[in-house]
């Protein structure tokens, strides 16, 4: 899973090691599904270990998630957030905070006009009310600023049911035909459409990725290093994890998302100290 990115990390360091002792390096984390269950709040033990190691190995820490600030904030640690993250990016970094002080944003619907959007919505909340799901709940479409978030169950709906909906559309493929009848309806249109999380997708200009971020970051660091869980094509994770800006780790969940800082770590502390890794040569 890790191994082709990591094959090519390796073959970086080797041609670089005389440098690495110098390198400046930043980490970035999706929150859902990376640092955190979907949707729930950081276990104590993830939050404890990437506090300590990010200042015992000194490297910088940042996260970047879909979500707005609120929920990411709920989820990571309320108001100390900004204490524990270099870098927070909600939305994608739509919402970006450096050392706990704001930058600045655009939004979507500076991007693509009052009237297309609301074109957008209208379509969203008539598909919406002609499929037929198990249930369906409240708050079908959360405006945020960069993004629209569109749930066909509803965001309102509760954990419980949220797993339901994630297993029935698995099934069903609810969401992606929701995106194939929005493609075909606004073929013109410079969007990208997002399944992330399990009961809603994102649509955005095109750009708005999560790539969005590296914007703030890319001048900074040697090196970016980005972990995240929806890697695959069309997963929210994708166009970041891909990007030639980032050295990409796809993880399966919190746990596997320490192991793999544990693996980065030793790999950069052998370089440090021994030259290449022999495993890479
Ligand atoms: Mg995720």
């Amino acid at each position: 899973m890790l191994f082709t990115k990591l094959i090519n990390h390796c073959q970086f360091y080797r041609l670089s090691t005389n440098r690495i002792m110098s390198k400046k390096i930043i980490c970035l984390f999706d929150v859902d599904g990376t640092l955190t269950p979907p949707r729930q709040k950081i276990d104590a033990k993830v939050d404890k270990f990437l506090q300590d190691i990010s200042k015992t190995e000194k490297f910088d820490i940042g996260v970047v998630g879909g979500s707005d600030l609120v929920k990411i904030q709920e989820q990571l640690g309320e108001n100390n957030i900004f204490d524990k993250y270099k870098y927070v990016f909600a939305e994608n970094g739509l919402t970006a905070y450096k050392n706990g002080q704001k930058l600045s944003s655009e939004t979507i619907q500076d991007a693509i006009g009052e009237d297309v959007l609301q074109n957008l919505i209208d379509y969203c909340l008539e598909y919406i009310s002609k499929i037929k799901l198990p249930f369906k709940r409240g708050t079908f479409i959360e405006f945020r600023s960069g993004m629209l978030n569109v749930s066909p169950v509803g965001r309102n709906c509760s954990q419980k049911e949220r797993l339901q909906f994630y297993e029935y559309d698995k099934e069903h493929k609810i969401r992606e035909k929701f995106i194939q009848a929005l493609k075909k309806e606004f073929p013109d249109l410079a969007l990208t459409y997002s399944i992330g999380g399990q009961i809603s997708f994102d649509i955005f200009p095109i750009g708005w990725d999560k790539t969005y971020c590296l914007r703030y970051v890319d001048d900074n660091y040697d090196e970016i290093h980005f972990f995240g869980d929806k890697t695959h094509e069309g997963g929210n994770d994708y166009e970041i994890y891909e990007s030639g800006l980032t050295i990409g780790h796809r993880v399966t969940g919190p746990d596997d998302t320490i192991q793999q800082i544990k693996t980065l770590v030793n790999i950069l502390n052998e370089t440090f100290s021994k030259g290449p890794p022999t495993q890479c040569l």
